[in-house]
């Protein structure tokens, strides 16, 4: 089988993969600390490492998937006192919540899914160890922390030198650390606070050394790819190699993958700004598969850019795939092979999943034709398209039933009046292509303009 590659942040290149041990593969991914429904930017985190997921199974790795819940942390606690409720009957509700968002979006649930609060003793050995070998110390106030200067490699993963990190103001100093470069391993609890006993006090566990001591005991002290979202390279995953290469003294993950940021209409995504969506708010106006495709159709480590437009063709490409499978019974058969291959070749070069859709487009207009002719291969195309659409959680809704249902792609008044403003912009400056392409727009979704004096009114077909 041909070599496959994927770009490692610890080396900053891409390389060629080799599983530590056979065909297996072993890999942690950073879930959800679940205080809240998950939003965008978690689903963009959860698609790509669903597609790393299954296109490594197609490809004949025995995949063990780790994936961890953070189900005790200051916003969690904070949360649940604000709602008046207990800290696990919030957490087991945003859990059941996170796996109905997943089901929708067509992402495979993972082999495991330790929680932190079932590891607790881990912790706190994996903590004893590091104080121990002189990589921890407990401080005056009740908390341990980690030595970071201790660490002779620290820096390695997000290429930066604690030197430098010390003249930024950004470090908060805490007197009870030796140095303000320490980050915290165990927290002293405040009173009336969830806490476990410890050898240092009642506390909880530090957040990055959850993830440490989970992902060791579900895959060992070494494995082979350790993953999650672009805000995490740098304290957390910094941390977690620092804390389990200290503890074990081998070598933590082989290679380290991160997926890309989500911005939406070009922004970043905040509460602040306005333009922070739940999964849950945006399955109200797009459809799942809609929002997958979205996702898939980027490389995983490229920004998106979550907006209506980008939905729209998203929706237009899945219209493209959906109308050539209609009509036909998909049946295994002889096709060329280049179509497998070539889809191959781009998911072997770092998941290069546009590369991949680009080919399977090379299919549909191969199957549309056959359809035309009334060609006998029409059947074992269809099927192969939706193999290879299968390999990346694609294409598995009824053909008939996605045409006809439309996909509303409603959009909500507040969106309609946004357009409405831009368009009204575009008039006054005379940029009359861009007023007309908004006109289309909305026409397409069924929402009519009408231009009168007292300004411009809208109807929904
Ligand atoms: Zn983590």
């Amino acid at each position: 089988m041909a070599e496959m590659k994927i770009y490692n942040t610890l080396t900053r290149e891409k390389a060629v993969f080799t599983p530590l041990e056979g065909n297996k593969v072993r890999m942690y991914v950073c879930g959800m600390t679940v205080y809240d429904y998950c939003h965008l930017g978690h689903g963009r985190v959860l698609v790509a490492f669903d597609v790393i997921t299954r296109y490594l199974r197609a490809r004949g790795y025995e995949v063990t998937y780790v994936r961890n819940i953070t189900d005790i942390d200051d916003k969690i606690i904070r949360r649940a006192a604000e709602n008046g409720e207990p800290i696990e009957a919030l957490t087991d509700r945003m859990i059941d919540a996170m796996h109905e968002d997943e089901a929708r979006l067509n992402v495979l649930r993972p082999d495991v899914e330790p929680r932190a609060t079932g590891h607790i003793a881990d912790i706190i050995a994996m903590v004893e160890t590091l104080v121990e070998k002189g990589y921890a110390y407990p401080a005056d106030n009740g908390d341990v922390y980690y030595r970071v200067r201790r660490f002779a490699e620290y820096g390695k993963l997000s290429n930066r030198n604690p030197d430098d990190m010390r003249s930024g103001a950004r470090i908060e100093v805490e007197e009870a650390k030796e140095d303000p470069l320490d980050f915290v391993l165990w927290k002293a609890a405040k009173p009336g606070e969830a806490s476990w006993p410890s050898p240092w006090g009642e506390g909880r566990p530090g957040w990055h050394i959850e993830c440490s001591a989970m992902s060791t005991c579900c895959l060992g002290k070494s494995f082979d790819i350790h993953g999650g979202g672009p805000d995490l390279v740098f304290p957390h995953h910094e941390n977690e190699i620092a804390q389990s290469e200290a503890a074990t003294g081998q070598h933590y993950a082989n290679v380290w993958m991160h997926a890309g940021a989500l911005r939406v209409n070009n922004e970043k995504m905040s509460k602040s700004l306005g333009n922070f969506f739940t999964l849950r708010e945006v399955f109200e106006q797009y459809d799942a598969e809609t929002v997958r495709y979205l996702m898939v159709s980027s490389h995983y480590r490229s920004p998106i850019n979550y907006a209506p437009d980008s939905l729209d063709d998203a929706h237009r490409s899945l219209v493209r795939f959906y109308t050539a499978l209609e009509g036909v019974t998909p049946e295994q058969g002889p096709v060329e092979a280049q179509y497998a291959e070539r889809f191959h070749a781009a998911m072997d070069d770092d998941f290069n999943t546009p590369e991949a859709l680009a080919t399977m487009f090379d299919l549909v207009r191969v199957l549309n034709a056959a359809k035309r002719e009334g060609a006998p291969e029409a059947p074992a195309l269809a099927f192969e398209l939706k193999r290879l659409g299968g390999i990346l959680g694609l294409l598995d809704s009824n053909p008939a039933e996605f045409l006809q249902g439309g996909q509303p792609l409603a959009l909500s008044a507040d969106e309609i009046e946004a357009y409405i403003e831009r368009r009204n912009q575009a008039r006054k400056d005379k940029d009359f292509a861009e007023s007309d392409r908004i006109r289309d727009l909305l026409a397409d979704k069924g929402i009519t303009l009408k231009d009168s004096r007292e300004g411009t009114t809208w109807v929904r077909a």
